[in-house]
């Protein structure tokens, strides 16, 4: 920045420098030519008041009279004593000197100009010429040698009618003339100085300034180019920069470089639902947990929306990169408080190894992407990159055309899982979950496809498909499943539609199935993004006596006041409560008040993420009506539902029996 500014200071020295020459230069001229006009008002009031006087108007002759000597001396002595003039002389109209202060009556002039004849000349025709001249020595030997006067010649006007009689011709010495310059000159450089140097400490600071901002504005954009604003990591760009470093480097040294892929799941809900700034403010905290837990030399990245980026140096073997995934993927697990709601985020996480699964940038970073992307469809969480894994081009696997084409082709399948009375064991409903039977990459998880789905609007499609496929199956079982109700999911998308709550109950008349064997699972967080058009549409429905229940709860940020405002029959409590309610005792406690709370406003609950044998008892303990997980069973393709139920009967019927 020095150096900038140096040769900006530098290089406006020069003009402002120049500039100072010029006006220099300028009065200097100026003052000689001021000079010259203050000789000639001289001569010319010489000429009017003491000169003219003298003569009567007749054109003078070849001499003058004695008298007319006498008082040209008189008038002329003292002023010559004193050096207020060098020379006074008087000329015909011819030219010819008829009296001098220095008794030179030569024709040709006393100075050293090499003919006086055009400037006596036109003074003969009434000009007035006045010119700076060097004076000659030998002719002025009062004078220095070279001295410079002003040379005037003056038109002698007398008589009544100011006729021109003849010329006057006056030297005027020029030294006071020219220290007067020389002192202004002094005056001037000193001024000129003040001023150029200030007007340039001036453009010196502004160009301090400028320079200061440019570079504070080109360290930012720098900064900025690498980084991503909302959260302050690096952006993707820096990314592959590291990456690039670390796998040149492993690639040298033999180290290991590990490259992860973290996905949040489900973010675009909470972005559509709670907003854009409670979105912003997940992303910060979760960013602010990676960026703390990994450690120094490896790199944490923002790669847009809600994906991030790892490097990891030195990992250790793949176990331990997989325990070091894992163990930060619970973080992310890890409850967010924003704008005092608790929300939990879940990720999925692929990576692949340098130099086992690639040594660029591009390969790793792709490799690690559909391994996420598996992680993603196939719910594992944290996977490593395989080969095998190639047929899952999440790029390709965007493509709306193949989703929609899913749906027409029946690629879609519901997967059905049980919910049970937590007292008595009977089962009581079964909710419906989507699966992608994909013709080359198998069974993908809703988190593979419902975000496209919603993004693009395909889920209007996908849930009136849901919804007439679980209708039909509730025929096609007929009495293997007597009186269960089947539950579907609601996304906050298809509740916005104005005729929501009409193709609902079309597709209910049309199957023909009771409207109170159906139960609407919607999310806590879809209810908050329109509340009066979901009110209305809710009502219509319990109307027609189809059930509504809140899915996903504890998540959101619905108030009770709005709730019970809500024909609702059942509130299903988040299962990232119900899996840790026995080791986090804030979970507990907020299962715990859910209960309480869904009781007092008459709802019924459902714990979900049943996993183990304690979490039931617990669940029991409290008062929770409902439970649904792993532990009674996970979704099933719906043929085998009758037989599974056939089983749980009877296991159920003859544990009744030992118990009696
Ligand atoms: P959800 O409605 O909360 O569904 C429960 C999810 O938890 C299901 O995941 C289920 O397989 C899983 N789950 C059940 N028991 C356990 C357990 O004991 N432990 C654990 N860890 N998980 C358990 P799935 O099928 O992957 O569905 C994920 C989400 O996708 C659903 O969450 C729901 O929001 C959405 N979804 C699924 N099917 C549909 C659908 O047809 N339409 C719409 N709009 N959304 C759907
Ligand atoms: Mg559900
Ligand atoms: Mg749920």
């Amino acid at each position: 920045m020095l150096r900038l500014f140096a040769m900006y200071a530098i290089a406006s020295l020069l003009p402002v420098f120049a500039l100072g020459m010029v006006l220099a230069h300028s009065y200097r001229s100026n003052a000689a030519a001021r000079g010259v006009s203050e000789g000639r008002t001289e001569a010319s009031l010489l000429a009017q008041t003491s000169v003219s006087p003298l003569f009567t108007g007749k054109r003078l002759g070849q001499q003058l009279s004695d008298d007319e000597i006498a008082a040209l001396q008189r008038m002329s002595g003292p002023a010559v004593a004193s050096g207020q003039i060098v020379r006074l002389a008087v000329r015909n109209l011819s030219g010819d000197v008829l009296y001098a202060s220095d008794g030179d009556t030569r024709p040709d002039a006393n100075a050293g100009h090499e003919s006086d004849d055009g400037e006596i000349g036109e003074a003969a025709h009434g000009e007035v010429v006045s010119l700076l001249t060097r004076l000659d020595a030998d002719r002025n030997p009062d004078s220095p040698t070279g001295a410079r006067a002003v040379e005037i010649y003056q038109p002698l006007l007398a008589g009544p009618a100011h006729r021109q009689v003849g010329i006057l011709e006056l030297y005027l010495p020029y030294a006071p003339i020219a220290s007067d310059v020389t002192a202004g000159m002094g005056a001037l450089y000193r001024d000129l100085g003040i001023g150029l140097g200030l007007l340039w400490l001036l453009l010196a600071a502004i160009s301090y300034s400028a320079t200061r901002r440019l570079r504070a504005q080109a360290a930012r954009n720098a900064y900025l180019a690498e980084h991503d604003v909302l959260t302050g990591l690096p952006n993707r760009a820096l990314f592959q920069q590291r990456v690039t470093e670390a796998t040149e480097r492993a690639v040298r040294t033999g180290e290991q470089v590990a490259v992860a892929v973290i996905d949040l799941d489900r973010f675009k809900e909470v972005n559509d639902t709670l907003g854009h700034g409670n979105g912003d403010a997940l992303l910060i905290e979760l960013a602010h947990r990676l960026g703390d837990t990994v450690g120094d030399g490896n790199t944490v990245a923002r790669l847009g929306g809600d994906e991030f980026g790892l490097v990891l140096v030195n990992p250790g073997d793949v176990d331990d990169v997989h325990s070091t995934l894992t163990l930060l993927r619970r973080l992310l697990q890890q409850e967010v408080e924003v704008s005092g709601l608790p929300l939990a985020a879940d990720a999925s996480i692929g990576f692949a190894l340098c130099p086992d699964d690639g040594t660029t940038v591009d390969d790793l970073l792709q490799h690690a992407d559909v391994a996420m992307y598996v992680a993603k469809a196939t719910h594992a969480g944290v996977v490593r990159y395989d080969a095998g894994h190639d047929h899952y081009d999440s790029s390709k696997l965007a493509l709306v055309g193949e989703l929609r084409r899913a749906i027409a082709a029946d690629e879609l399948v519901l997967h059905y899982q049980p919910k049970a009375s937590v007292s008595s064991g009977d089962i009581v409903a079964v909710e419906a979950l989507v699966r992608w039977n994909h013709p080359e990459r198998g069974l993908l998880y809703p988190d593979a496809f419902l975000p496209i789905a919603e993004q693009t609007g395909i889920i209007d499609s996908l849930t009136r498909w849901v919804l007439a496929t679980a209708l039909a199956q509730i025929d096609r079982w007929g009495h293997a499943v007597d009186g269960l109700a089947v539950a579907i999911n609601i996304s906050a998308r298809n509740l916005a539609r104005h005729d929501f709550s009409e193709s609902v109950l079309r597709a209910l008349a049309a199957s023909g199935v009771a409207p109170n064997r159906l139960l609407l699972e919607i999310t806590e967080t879809a209810l908050v993004a329109d509340p009066e058009r979901a009110g209305r549409s809710l009502r219509r429905l319990d109307t027609a006596g189809v059930r509504i229940s809140i899915d996903d709860f504890g998540q959101g940020q619905t108030s009770l006041g709005y709730l019970s405002t809500l024909p609702l029959h059942e509130l299903k409590i988040d299962k990232s409560f119900v899996l840790d309610m026995l080791s986090d005792q804030s979970h507990a406690a907020i299962v715990r008040s859910v209960i309480d709370l869904a009781h007092n406003l008459g709802f019924e609950v459902v714990a979900e993420g049943v996993e183990t044998e304690q979490i039931l008892d617990a669940l029991n303990a409290l008062g929770c009506d409902i439970a649904q997980g792993y532990l009674l069973a996970r979704p099933m393709p719906a043929d085998a539902l009758p037989a599974w139920l056939g089983t749980h009967r009877s296991n159920a019927g003859s544990a009744a029996a030992a118990m009696a």
